[in-house]
């Protein structure tokens, strides 16, 4: 309890889940204490337009003080939680002990290499600014290395992109990728011919986008053939070295590479709590989002698992957002003396683009794709990044880039994480991306 007698709320993450839950306790007679180890809330659904050059960091990212300014019972707090510590009611974080009488856990997931511990050293995941930049540099570099390479085996492995993993973030990655580097690279270098260019999309089941009806993942691979992606189904990666992807039919792609978007796990926080898990380490709730065995304890967002008939609840935003206004409210219930309420889940529906003009979309009973499909795809994460400014600058990046096949960030910046600075560096035993990182 706080000084002025107000029960404390803790809140591990600033992502969807936890923001809102902040926001919607700002009238509340409680004192909020919001922890999370980046300074930002970070909008994901626009990763892969840092990735491929297209925004830069700060345009998807929004200070959360900024965000958080005036609410009056609000602490914000840099820092990592290493250890909750449910019976103590008390977080151990980088900087000292939080105790807390209520709690959140909204940490949200963390990227899933299923094990494989040499795509994970080679490959790059899409969780993070940090990664996204890591790809931005480490594909316009390929560029200039692949320019001045006379191998030509060699050189078309230097501008081979793989992307693993068919859902959203793979099939949006790759179709921007594509136009990335067909549309607005190739322009640039004339020593480089369009034959010497791929992007492979590689997805292990036989479909992409497995949320949404069968019509639209057709038109999905149909879009990203037309766009130049080669989409390659039944492929489970093996391996990766920094030089080829092993495939577990004994195919090998030589690749200099790989955006590892195949899969998510509940971040370590969440997995490392005791408790019934669901699956991909997430943890089981009660109806009402509440830790069983623990009613002061809700978890929401990529961490929690709840099933509505039977299906887990997807990893996305509104179910985030969502399961945030619920746990707010039960909150403010507990503190008047009152039951929590169970948790309803109202879907809005699916919209992954494919790149230029192109995206599919199902909301309620309407199902569309292509042009129509791509300005609601545009409108809606527009309209659903925070801060004005970013709106702004955004809309006039994608505007810029549509009338004049552009790319706002085409600057590769140093990065300790790549060890290739000229070209033959990276046939050195044992270099490739990331390699100097563990
Ligand atoms: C590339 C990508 C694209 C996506 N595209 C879409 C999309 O188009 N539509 C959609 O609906 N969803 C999309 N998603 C999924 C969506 O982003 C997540 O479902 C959503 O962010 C979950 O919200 P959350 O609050 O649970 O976690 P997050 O938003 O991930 O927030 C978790 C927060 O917890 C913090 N944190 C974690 N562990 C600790 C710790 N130990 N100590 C301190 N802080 C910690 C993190 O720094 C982070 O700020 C995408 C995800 C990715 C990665």
């Amino acid at each position: 309890v706080a000084e002025n007698d107000r029960p404390v709320v803790g809140v591990i993450g600033a992502g969807f889940g936890g923001l809102r839950v902040a926001m919607a306790l700002r009238r509340a007679p409680v004192e909020v204490v919001l922890v999370d180890r980046r300074n930002y809330h970070l909008f994901q659904p626009l990763l892969y337009q840092v990735a491929t050059a297209g925004l830069a960091p700060g345009e998807i990212a929004y200070p959360v003080r900024a965000s958080l300014r005036a609410q009056k019972n609000l602490q914000f707090r840099l820092a990592e939680v290493a250890r909750i510590d449910l019976a103590e009611r008390r977080l151990y974080t980088s900087t000292g002990a939080i105790p807390y009488d209520y709690l959140v856990v909204a940490c949200g997931a963390e990227t899933n290499y299923y094990g494989l511990a040499s795509v994970a050293r080679h490959a790059v995941g899409l969780k993070d600014l940090d990664e996204a930049v890591v790809i931005r540099n480490h594909v316009l570099r390929m560029f200039e290395l692949g320019a001045q390479e006379r191998d030509p085996e060699t050189r078309r492995a230097m501008l081979t992109f793989v992307v693993v993993g068919g859902g959203p973030t793979g099939v949006e990655s790759a179709g921007a990728l594509s136009e990335l580097t067909r549309l607005v690279q190739l322009r640039d270098f004339a020593e480089l011919e369009p034959q010497d260019l791929r992007v492979v999309l590689l997805e292990a089941t036989n479909q992409l986008l497995s949320g949404i009806p069968q019509p639209l993942q057709i038109a999905t691979a149909e879009t990203l053939w037309q766009k130049h992606v080669e989409v390659r189904f039944g492929a489970t990666v093996t391996d990766f070295d920094g030089y080829k992807v092993t495939l577990r039919s004994g195919e090998v792609i030589p690749a200099r590479t790989v955006i590892w978007a195949a899969g998510a796990r509940a971040a370590q926080l969440a997995r490392s709590l005791e408790g019934p898990k669901g699956s991909l380490g997430r943890l089981a709730v009660e109806p009402t989002l509440q830790l069983p065995g623990h009613p002061n304890v809700y978890v929401i967002g990529d961490a929690a698992y709840w099933e509505e008939e039977g299906e887990p609840l997807p990893m996305v935003a509104p179910a985030a957002i969502q399961q945030a206004r619920c746990a707010a409210d039960n909150i403010i219930r507990q503190v008047r003396g009152e039951p929590p309420k169970p948790f309803v889940y109202q879907s809005p529906g699916s919209l992954a683009t494919i790149g230029r003009n192109a995206a599919v979309a199902e909301i309620g009973r309407f199902r569309f794709r292509g042009f129509l499909a791509w300005l609601v795809w545009l409108v809606v994460h527009l309209m659903r990044l925070v801060g004005f400014r970013n709106r702004l600058v955004v809309l006039i990046y994608w505007a810029w880039d549509y009338l004049f096949y552009d790319r706002a960030v085409r600057v590769i910046m140093p990065d300790a994480r790549w060890p290739w600075t000229v070209p033959g560096d990276d046939r050195r035993p044992g270099a490739g991306p990331n390699s100097n990182t563990s």
